[in-house]
C-alpha cells in the first residue's frame, strides 16, 4: 500500500458514548494523522459517568480479528487498551513480532474505570513478565502501585526495556506532571491542571503517543504531544464529555 497514511491498530474495549476506549483512540488517531484500524477487545454498557458492565471478546475471535487485519496491512503502530489477560497480550505481542518485530506497543494498563467498575479482579496482572514486548506503558498512579508495587520505575524500563509513563493526573499538584522513564533517561512533561475532567483520557494519551510513533517521532516528543493533546481536549468543554477537532461547542449540555 503507497502513499497511505501510517496505520495505527487498536485493540481496545468498545464505550458507546465514545469518550473512552476505540472511539476515542479513533478520533484521536485521525485527528494526529494516522489511520485507525480497531480490533475490539471488549464491549461495554456504559455512559460518560457510570460503568454497569463489561462484556470480554472471545479470545479466539479476538485473535482471528486480528490476524485478517495483521495478514493483509502495514501497522505502524499497535495500542492496546482493556484487555482479558496478559496470556491474551502476550498472544497479540507475538502475533505483531511476526509481522513485522519493530511495531512499537503502547499498552494502557486499565485496571479499572474511573466510574469504578473493576475490570480485572486480581490487582497485580504480572505485568513484567510481558514488558519485554511492550514499547511503553501508560499506568496512571493507582496503576503504577497495583502493577509494579515499591519497585522503581527507571529499573523497570532499564531491566525490560519497556519504557514507563507514569501519569501524573491522579496527584493533587496544581500543576499535571507525567514522567517516562526511558532506558536511562527521565523525562518529565507539565502542563497547567485543568478545571475540567474527562472520562478516557488514558485512551486519548495512549493512542495519540501510539499515532505520533507511527510518523516517526521519538518516544519522549510522543509523550509530550500527547500530553499538550489530551490537554487540549480536557479544555474543550465542561462536561465529561469533549472534543478533538477544533469544533466549538454549541453549550450543549450533557449535565
Ligand atoms: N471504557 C473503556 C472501553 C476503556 O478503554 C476505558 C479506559 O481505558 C474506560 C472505559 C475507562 O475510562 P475512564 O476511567 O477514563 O472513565
Amino acid at each position: 500500500m503507497t502513499s497511505f497514511k501510517p496505520i495505527v491498530l487498536c485493540i481496545s474495549g468498545f464505550d458507546p458514548c465514545g469518550g473512552a476506549g476505540i472511539l476515542a483512540d479513533c478520533k484521536t488517531i485521525e485527528q494526529l494523522g494516522g489511520y485507525c484500524m480497531g480490533v475490539v477487545s471488549a464491549n461495554t454498557i456504559q455512559t460518560e459517568s457510570a460503568f454497569m458492565a463489561n462484556c470480554w471478546t472471545d479470545s479466539h475471535f479476538l485473535l482471528r480479528q486480528l490476524d485478517a487485519i495483521v495478514g493483509r496491512y502495514p501497522i505502524s503502530a499497535c495500542k492496546i487498551g482493556i484487555i482479558q489477560s496478559v496470556e491474551l497480550l502476550t498472544l497479540i505481542a507475538e502475533r505483531l513480532a511476526e509481522q513485522d518485530c519493530n511495531i512499537p506497543i503502547v499498552w494502557d494498563p486499565v485496571l479499572s474505570a474511573s466510574a469504578g467498575f473493576a475490570l480485572h479482579q486480581q490487582s497485580r496482572l504480572r505485568a513484567t513478565d510481558i514488558l519485554p514486548k511492550i514499547t511503553c506503558i501508560t499506568p496512571n498512579l493507582p496503576e503504577a502501585q497495583a502493577l509494579f508495587g515499591n519497585t522503581s520505575y527507571a529499573d523497570i524500563s532499564v531491566s525490560t526495556g519497556c519504557a514507563v509513563l507514569l501519569k501524573g493526573g491522579h496527584s493533587n499538584a496544581s500543576e499535571v506532571t507525567d514522567t517516562l522513564y526511558f532506558g536511562n533517561e527521565v523525562h518529565r512533561f507539565t502542563q497547567p491542571r485543568s478545571k475540567f475532567q474527562k472520562h478516557g483520557t488514558g485512551c486519548v494519551v495512549s493512542s495519540a503517543i501510539a499515532v505520533s510513533l507511527a510518523l516517526g517521532q521519538p518516544l519522549p516528543n510522543a509523550c509530550k504531544q500527547a500530553q499538550q493533546y489530551v490537554s487540549g481536549y480536557i479544555n474543550s468543554h465542561n462536561s465529561l464529555l469533549g472534543f478533538h477537532s477544533n469544533y466549538i461547542s454549541r453549550n450543549f449540555n450533557y449535565d
